[in-house]
């Protein structure tokens, strides 16, 4: 598993426990994955852009592959997306219905399933609970499988910003930083909260989450 960008120690928050505590971690335990939308699934759109319309979103080559892998390995997919452009009125809630649903008839096409999409569509200035960081969209995507944030500590969250990975750790998922959409390695230095793992892509997530269940892994997280 050479190819796999794993987090060197320096680089590892102080979530993870050391090694002499690590135990593989349960392939059954960890079937749940969160997946931001924009530069994850489809191509970030810029910044301060927004994918208003079908034309504007365009699949991350892998991307399909990849769903596809993990829905045939038995996960559960579901798509953690703020949609600030709803709430700011630049598109309208049928316009990212449509979108979603274009996104997942494609899923589909491909042989994957997205079992849920959750979007925040308020303003940041909103106060709601639902916009990532809030961890609010996990809190509703785990009931409708009746399971409670605790269960977000078997699941894993892959994203391509800053408040991704925030959003994923503050709920006690094993983070997963893509370098395929919004932020880079470079502006990864400044955060207090460093992913577990990153990687190139949604398809080298995949392998890693397939490693990581594998039970081969001996990192395998835990919290008190
Ligand atoms: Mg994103
Ligand atoms: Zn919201």
């Amino acid at each position: 598993m050479r190819s796999i960008g794993r987090l060197e120690k320096g680089l590892r928050n102080n979530s993870y426990v050391g090694a002499e505590h690590a135990r593989p971690v349960q392939a059954k335990n960890m079937k749940i994955i969160f997946l931001d939308r924009d530069g994850v699934i489809n191509q970030f759109p810029g910044y301060g852009s927004y994918v208003t319309k079908i034309r504007e979103f365009h699949f991350i080559l892998g991307s399909l592959q990849a769903i596809r892998q993990l829905t045939q390995a038995g996960y559960k997919l579901f798509v953690i997306s703020n949609q600030a452009g709803v709430g700011k009125g630049i598109y309208s809630l049928q316009k990212l219905q449509r979108i979603d649903a274009y996104m997942r008839r494609n899923v589909e096409k491909a042989g994957g399933k997205i079992h849920k999409s959750f979007y925040c569509t308020h303003r940041a200035d909103a106060g709601c609970d639902c916009r990532k960081p809030g961890i609010g969209l996990l809190k509703k995507a785990l009931k409708s499988l009746h399971k409670t944030i605790a269960h977000a500590q078997k699941a894993f969250f892959v994203g391509d910003s800053q408040g991704d990975i925030a959003t994923g750790h503050r709920a006690g998922c094993k983070t997963i930083f893509v370098l395929c959409g919004r932020d880079n390695l470079r502006s990864l230095r400044q955060w207090k909260v460093k992913p577990d793992f990153i990687v190139k892509d949604l398809k080298a997530a995949a392998k890693i989450i397939e490693y990581e269940n594998s039970g081969h892994s001996h990192n395998g997280r835990s919290r008190a």
